[in-house]
């Protein structure tokens, strides 16, 4: 058997990748999330494969800079969008031969964002690449999405969280602490 020995700077560095990760909770800061977001290379791989959700300060601030009245960005730009039962708007993807993905409608053909000034806080911060792209998703989703108020986006989390890996503050009995209303909620007995 092959037994690869890790260099002193190697395990520094784990562990300070361990740690970082660690550190994100679903209470982390929208500054400090957005710091990690810089870690971006602006190589554009999410935006041709993906793209950007908006909510609606977005969609304002995105029609003003390309000086297009709000209506029209949306119609011209925009799909509606539901992310764990929430409304919000997704740009619209050119997708080839029917593909399930394709690239943002605003980028551009450098491979560069064409609102990059502007452009929605969803892509500031997640970058799928980036060392933190999966904590980064879900602290997005749970600060974003997930409404512990509204039984059906707590029901869609808990089919996400069968498959996907959440970070603290994000599990079930930490989003809805009465433990009988989350058997209520997840036997759809509450139904609003
Ligand atoms: S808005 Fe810009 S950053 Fe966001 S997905 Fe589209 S091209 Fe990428």
């Amino acid at each position: 058997m092959n037994l690869r020995v890790f260099q002193p700077e190697e395990i520094k560095q784990y562990e300070r990748e361990d740690i970082m990760s660690l550190s994100i909770t679903k209470n982390t800061p929208e500054e400090r999330i957005a710091e990690l977001g810089k870690e971006c290379t602006g190589c554009g791989h999410c935006c041709k494969i993906d793209s950007g959700i908006l909510f609606d300060e977005d969609v304002t601030r995105i029609a003003n800079f390309i000086c297009m009245p709000r209506d029209d960005f949306i119609k011209m730009y925009l799909d509606e969008h539901e992310r764990f039962h929430t409304k919000c708007w997704k740009l619209k993807q050119i997708r080839e031969d029917n593909k399930p993905y394709g690239r943002c409608i605003l980028l551009g053909d450098d491979n560069k964002c064409t609102v990059h000034e502007a452009k929605p806080r969803y892509c500031r911060m997640l970058s799928t690449v980036s060392r933190h792209g999966q904590q980064l998703a879900v602290w997005f989703a749970l600060n974003h999405f997930v409404n512990p108020n509204d039984p059906e986006s707590i029901r869609e989390w808990a089919t996400y969280l069968k498959t996907h890996p959440t970070i603290p503050g994000g599990h079930l009995d930490e989003l809805v602490p009465d433990s009988k209303r989350l058997k209520r909620i997840l036997s759809y007995e509450e139904l609003q």
